[in-house]
């Protein structure tokens, strides 16, 4: 079966690129049927508000959250990662309807406007662990979410320190670590519940494949998934 690529809004070309390069097929997912003939989906970066009206537009919310429900593999990147959580706050984060099923407050658009994008090297320890390389990603952050708070099933793959200018503006969430020195102040930028994988940079516009190959082997143990999908994500 081919892995599913949410095809409504944004980056899903390059997703649908970055697969190919590895040898597996990716197929553009439009409408509700369309999730039956996927066993993984991607949810790509773009922007969540259009992405989330197209989606409301194609009644693709219901048969959205049966694909996580039911324990499938699912993947998402920046404005994918917003579509999970199960609490957005930030710019514009009202009134727009997202799939959920991922237990963290995100903060939408956390490190800034566009200008404000950036690349960083990103220490993924399970990353190399599991997919061999070297122990950093190369990250891109566009527009970039932050993850806030993680709930007790959820891995941290990855973490951000909050850059300096951001701390005069931090969200209550940030703030309750006042009793840390604000610069040990960090925000979670790559994390995994059970089935589901989300990070907040764009791993399908660089050429290192291994968040691909990781999101694959999820794939894998794709099957035992809806068993295991509340147990502790350690153990997967
Ligand atoms: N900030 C965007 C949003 O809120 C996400 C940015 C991205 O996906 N690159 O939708």
């Amino acid at each position: 079966m081919a892995v599913g690529v949410l095809a409504l809004q944004g980056s899903f070309n390059e997703h649908i690129a970055a697969l190919r390069r590895i040898g597996v097929e990716g197929l553009e997912i439009r409408k509700p049927e369309q999730l039956s003939g996927v066993d993984a989906l991607i949810i790509p970066g773009g922007e969540s508000t259009t992405m989330a009206k197209l989606a409301n537009y194609h009644n693709l919310f219901p048969a959205l959250r049966e694909f996580v429900n039911a324990g499938k593999p699912v993947w998402g990147t920046c404005a994918g990662l917003i579509f999970l959580a199960n609490k957005a706050i930030g710019q514009k984060s009202g009134g727009q309807e997202f799939i959920g099923g991922l237990d963290c407050t995100v903060h939408r658009n956390f490190f800034g406007s566009q200008l404000q994008s950036f690349e960083a090297n990103l220490a993924v320890p399970k990353l190399a662990q599991n997919e061999g390389g070297p122990d950093t990603f190369r990250a891109v952050f566009i527009r970039a979410p932050a993850v806030l708070e993680a709930g007790p099933d959820v891995e941290v793959l990855a973490d951000y320190p909050v850059p300096s200018d951001k701390l005069s503006s931090l969200t209550p969430a940030v703030e309750r670590k006042e009793e840390n020195p604000a610069a040990d102040a960090k925000v979670i930028v790559a994390l995994r519940q059970g089935n589901i994988l989300a990070t907040a940079f764009h791993p399908e516009l660089t050429s290192d494949a291994r968040w691909h190959t990781f999101f694959l082997k999820m794939r894998k143990e794709g099957s035992h998934e809806k068993s295991s999908k509340n147990t502790s994500t350690s153990e997967l």
